[in-house]
């Protein structure tokens, strides 16, 4: 059974000023995840984690990830803004975009961001959409441009992701080197490297692996275009334990793993040093994120439902990937009494479930339930299909005092972009 960072007490107490459903994050154990990402990697200087924005695009979360230097991944013009917003400017923004509008260049251009190239044929769209800029060619030499790598066949993929060679991602192989001398050709003298291959990947190796491979191409690279890399970028997709089964990836096996082979393929073959970056969004905050609503209905027909007042407009990982999250009733957690149910929310989908046949202790209406590692990918991919809402965001505080991050949407966010005049 999971701890949680609140009593049943405390969160009745909260739900007294707002009312179910809520996302509510851990600050505290957020920013103790955050210094031991820091930490497992402190060998590396220059070493940078740029918090994946869709994963949680709030503003309280991103500036917390701020203190510890955290940038921001950005792939959408709103992301961008966020980012701006919280005060990640400049090479503190990666904007790691695919099938972009010329206006997301310009903006990524305007505030200095890393650009990272999706495809070969984005280097002459990006020149042309930002052509007629001031200072363009004069300050082109000073900005850092990066290309995603897709290895295609030579990397398995994993279920969330696919596999890389279906996957729409990146440039081949043989296109990254192309992209590259084209970059140098026009002028550009500082370079990265990215790929993102893993998405909930719980297995150190296989993130090891990624690093190994981008180790080597930056060497080869290096040899056959002539330019040196200033960073790597593994992505980011590390998983979390979701299931109670499932193992919590050891960042320090990680930050070994990478280092042993940075001094193997980066040092010990003479490549100047190489920073390394990640874009990590679920394991930064997944786990310290939870959905609190409460039991609506209880019903019993061929299977016996417990209803809740959160649906998965609230949290669509179950309905969209048929993903675990696990359920904790608190006041009730240790109670041997268990029944089967379907937990569902009011959504006119049969696929609006949050688990299927879980054992739980005996529900009745009314009672608190908490979804678990909600932190990420939770909020975020909320909608309003339906006319369900969107809830509020609420960050608990080191000394336990609860704020409100995000206020819930009422019905005239709904109707705001609704004309009824010309009827
Ligand atoms: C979604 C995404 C991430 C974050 O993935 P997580 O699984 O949350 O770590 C990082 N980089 C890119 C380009 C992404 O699309």
């Amino acid at each position: 059974m999971r701890t949680l960072p609140f009593t049943k007490e405390k969160l009745e107490e909260i739900t007294q000023k707002w009312p179910t459903p809520f996302h509510i994050y851990d600050a505290a154990a957020i920013r103790r995840n955050a210094e031991r990402l820091k930490k497992a990697f402190a060998w590396n200087a220059g070493f940078r984690e740029y918090f994946a924005v869709k994963a949680a695009p709030n503003p309280y979360l991103m500036k917390l990830l701020k203190e510890f230097d955290f940038g921001s991944d950005c792939s959408s013009m709103a992301e961008l803004e966020l980012a701006e917003r919280v005060g990640n400017t400049g090479e503190a923004i990666m904007f790691t975009s695919n099938d972009t509008p010329a206006e997301e260049f310009r903006r990524a251009w305007e505030l200095g961001a890393i650009i990272n190239f999706d495809d070969i044929t984005h280097w002459d769209y990006f020149l042309s959409s930002c052509d007629g800029f001031e200072n363009f060619n004069s300050d082109l030499p000073g900005r850092v441009f990066c290309c995603r790598y897709n290895p295609g066949p030579l990397k398995g993929g994993n279920a969330i992701i696919g596999k890389p060679e279906e996957a729409k991602y990146g440039f081949t192989r043989e296109q990254l080197f192309d992209g590259y001398a084209k970059m140098k050709a026009a002028g550009v003298t500082r370079f990265g490297l990215h790929t993102m291959v893993a998405s909930n990947e719980l297995n150190a190796d296989y993130i090891i692996d990624t690093a190994k491979i981008l180790f080597e191409l930056a060497g080869e690279i290096h040899e056959k275009v002539g330019i040196d890399f200033e960073f790597i970028n593994i992505g980011g997709g590390i998983g979390i334990p979701y299931k109670p089964g499932d193992k919590a990836m050891s960042l320090e096996t990680v930050g070994d793993g990478i280092k042993r082979a940075y001094e193997e393929l980066v040092d010990a073959k003479g490549l100047k040093p190489i920073k390394l970056y990640m874009e990590c969004g679920r394991s930064i905050t997944g786990p310290y994120g939870y959905l609190v609503s409460r039991v609506r209905h209880i019903k019993s027909t061929y299977r016996l439902y417990a209803g809740l007042d959160a649906c998965m407009s609230n949290l669509m990982r179950p309905a969209l990937y048929g993903a675990y999250h696990e359920i904790v009733v608190p006041g009730k957690g240790n109670s041997d009494v268990t029944k089967v149910y379907d937990v569902t929310g009011s959504l006119c989908e049969n696929n609006d479930k949050f688990a299927i046949q879980r054992e739980l202790p005996v529900l009745e209406r009314g009672d608190l339930v908490v979804l678990c590692d909600a932190g990420a990918h939770g909020h975020a991919m909320g909608f309003q299909y339906n006319g369900k809402l969107r809830s509020a965001e609420l960050l608990l505080e080191e000394d336990g005092s609860v704020r409100e991050i995000r206020r819930a949407e009422t019905l005239d966010d709904y109707f705001a972009t609704l004309d009824f005049g010309g009827l």
